[in-house]
């Protein structure tokens, strides 16, 4: 078995997720010429309105998204739901876990998941 998470390895991977987002959301604030907000929720309006800023905007979409998965994560981490796959139940294992701290699905449902084409 591949252990389960325990409070210290929670605690050292919601400190990596923070710091993560916290670089994330310095780099967005960067090309903040865009806009004033740092995590718009409608980049769909944003980019009909100015369509010249696509290749940034593509680059900040990647960061955002990135973001969003980041908060995702520590708001399992509250809910106490971190480590679990959010597709089959299973607990995803730390490893994996370590590797990509913002993880919400277990190797295999990552697998079939990628399968059906995002
Ligand atoms: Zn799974």
């Amino acid at each position: 078995m591949g252990g389960r998470l325990d409070r210290k390895t929670l605690e050292e991977m919601k400190g990596r997720l923070e710091r993560r987002l916290a670089e994330l959301t310095k780099s967005l604030g960067k090309h903040d010429k865009l806009t004033s907000e740092p995590l718009p929720s409608d980049w769909e309006e944003a980019s009909s309105i100015k369509p010249e800023m696509d290749v940034v905007e593509s680059l900040e979409r990647g960061e955002a998204k990135e973001i969003r998965m980041i908060r995702d994560a520590l708001e399992r981490m509250k809910e106490g739901t971190y480590g679990i796959c959010a597709g089959c139940g299973n607990g995803i294992p730390v490893e994996r876990l370590m590797a990509r701290p913002d993880s919400e699905l277990c190797v295999s449902c990552k697998e079939i998941r990628e399968r059906k084409g995002r």
